[in-house]
């Protein structure tokens, strides 16, 4: 069901705010992206310092992206730190982007369905926990669907809408017009572990931890991954990623040597760009 970067045909919805929750490595560079495609942002942490941080890291895309000054502040003004989570009821679309515990998640969704708009978009952007679980608390569990993006987000035209067991196909559409209109490619996914990418993406990316184990240059692996034709290596790719988010994935996927294997490099503090350190050093 891949789209083809096409809006759904005959679906005449286009969104022009949205809320993000979560300005960590995956919903800063989110928000980004939709205010670089002309849309209004909110964008909401807990955290003051890492909201301060994460609209700040927008500007090497807006300053990419809009090379006249005018543009470039209007781009700015589209993005707002909103902390206490006004946007919420305005926004078309409201994406979490939060830490990964099923706990933490449903009770955020639990609340934000007695604020969004009717026909607002509720989206999660989950890798590995099932919609089904995180919509249980909703009184409508058939509007919650996954937008799955990847890291970097401002490089990766790859979007998975991901549709739950109990999620309507409506809300599906949307998500996917959604996609199209800030210029990606929406991938219509089933709720399985992995979805559709990490699938198939993570065995590759361990299959290249275990050569740099068994002594090849990671500068090396990379580069032949590069030179293949990947936008960047499977070692570089981890550490964008994050080791933890990686360990993570493994174990959903049943890869629980290769998810401990990264636990202590994680525990030794060393979870990629977001530390300064993963496999590269990047201080
Ligand atoms: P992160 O740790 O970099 O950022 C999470 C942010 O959420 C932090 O800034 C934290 O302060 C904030 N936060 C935590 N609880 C909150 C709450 N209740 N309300 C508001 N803000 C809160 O994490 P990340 O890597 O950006 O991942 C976020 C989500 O995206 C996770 O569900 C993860 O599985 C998913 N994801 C990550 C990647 C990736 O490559 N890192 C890719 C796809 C999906």
């Amino acid at each position: 069901e891949l789209l083809k970067g096409q809006a759904p045909k005959g679906f005449k919805w286009r969104p022009s705010r949205v809320h993000v929750i979560g300005a960590g490595t995956m919903g800063a560079d989110i928000a980004g992206v939709c205010v670089a495609s002309g849309m209004e942002v909110t964008l909401q942490d807990i955290s003051a310092e890492q909201l301060e941080k994460g609209i700040k890291a927008q500007g090497k895309l807006f300053a990419r992206k809009f090379k006249m000054k005018p543009a470039r502040d209007a781009a700015k003004a589209r993005l707002i730190a909103d902390p206490e989570g006004k946007g919420i009821s305005r926004a078309d679309v409201v994406i979490e982007a939060i830490v990964e515990r099923l706990d933490v998640k449903q009770k955020l969704f639990a609340d934000l369905e007695t604020k969004i708009k009717p026909g607002a978009v509720l989206a999660t952007n989950t890798s590995s926990l099932k919609l089904e679980d995180i919509a249980s608390p909703l009184k409508d569990p058939g509007r919650l669907i996954g937008l799955h993006f990847f890291s970097p987000v401002a490089q990766m035209p790859l979007v998975e809408v991901v549709r739950g067991a109990n999620t309507r196909d409506e809300e599906v559409k949307k998500g996917a017009a959604f996609v199209t209109a800030i210029d990606k490619f929406p991938l219509i996914t089933k709720d399985v572990p992995g979805f559709l990418v990490n699938k198939v993406l993570t065995p590759y990316m361990f299959a290249a931890m275990k050569r740099l184990e068994e002594g090849e240059d990671k500068e090396k692996i990379d580069e032949a991954a590069r030179t293949f034709g990947m936008p960047m290596g499977p070692i570089e790719l981890a550490d964008n990623v994050g080791l933890d988010i990686c360990a993570h994935v493994a174990k959903i996927l049943g890869q629980s040597s290769e998810g401990s294997r990264l636990d202590r490099l994680v525990a030794s503090g060393r979870l990629g760009k977001k530390t300064g350190e993963g496999f590269y050093v990047w201080k």
